[in-house]
């Protein structure tokens, strides 16, 4: 199949906002013009008894992906965060293979999965990469979310006005596939912990996918070192332990190979 040079058959072309945080995207030029439609938005076909009506066009459908895509808010410095340009150390082959058969297989309510691992191994690229394919590629809905803000924003949500709170937090629990990023990282508060297990268990209630990256040991065959579950408290990893499937990344830190999966 010929690949478009343009968004390599992603059929969308994803580039850094305005701001310079996060990454939008809009229908690759190799789609438009729509040729179906003269980019109307709709086409006309006979209904049952012969009367021409009109239909979304199939081209809506990557409209559609590409505001869902804008609405995932992935960090712009993951640009070139793709599951198929990602090339595995390696020890980041079972992790690169994990993250393609949960992008490829995700149904409603699949187990999620907790990266963790070393700094810099590539934990959150494949987390983001899982995100763009669902989105770019299948139209499902996700989020991704960066620990330290949304412990912040949680609680200005819980503290605030409750229509704001409402909302946000709904958003957060609805939304299909949610991806937190660096959990546990931070200075520790009190009142974390209640919040975040607030978020993970109407998540899970709801079966919703959630995908967490960590950085701190997981398990008790681990280095030395703090322990994810001492940052996050007993009750949030068990929970964690019956939401996620875990997938190891620990090896040499990518980053301090120039260019390499970042
Ligand atoms: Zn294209
Ligand atoms: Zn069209």
């Amino acid at each position: 199949m010929h690949e478009c040079p343009l968004c390599k058959n992603e059929l969308l072309r994803v580039e850094v906002d305005a701001t310079g945080d996060a990454l939008i995207a809009r229908p690759c030029a190799c789609r438009v013009p729509c040729a179906l439609c003269g980019n109307r938005g709709f086409t006309f076909e006979p209904d049952a008894s012969g009367y021409s009506v009109a239909k979304p066009c199939s081209c809506e459908g990557l409209r559609g992906r590409a505001r869902l895509f804008s609405e995932a808010h992935l960090p712009a410095r993951y640009l070139e965060a793709t599951l198929e340009g990602f090339k595995p150390a390696p020890f980041q082959r079972p992790a690169h293979h994990a993250a393609y058969v949960f992008a490829r297989e995700y149904v409603d309510g699949r187990r999620g999965l907790l990266f963790y691992g070393n700094c810099g191994t590539g934990k959150t690229h494949l987390g983001v990469a899982i995100l763009r394919h669902l989105v770019a590629r299948r139209g499902i809905r996700a989020r991704f979310v960066e620990f330290k803000h949304l412990i912040a924003e949680l609680r200005e949500a819980f503290s605030g006005v409750d229509g704001r709170a409402s909302s946000l937090v709904r958003s957060l629990v609805e939304v299909p596939v949610l991806l937190v990023d660096e959990l546990g990282k931070g200075a520790r508060r009190e009142w974390e912990q209640d919040v975040l297990d607030e978020l993970i268990s109407r998540r899970y209630n709801a079966r919703r996918t959630t995908l967490f990256t960590t950085n701190y040991p997981v398990g008790g065959s681990e280095p030395a070192g703090e322990t994810l579950e001492a940052r996050i408290g007993v009750r949030i990893q068990s929970r964690l332990d019956e939401m996620c499937d875990k997938v190891v990344l620990n090896g040499e830190d990518m980053r301090r190979r120039a260019g390499r999966n970042p």
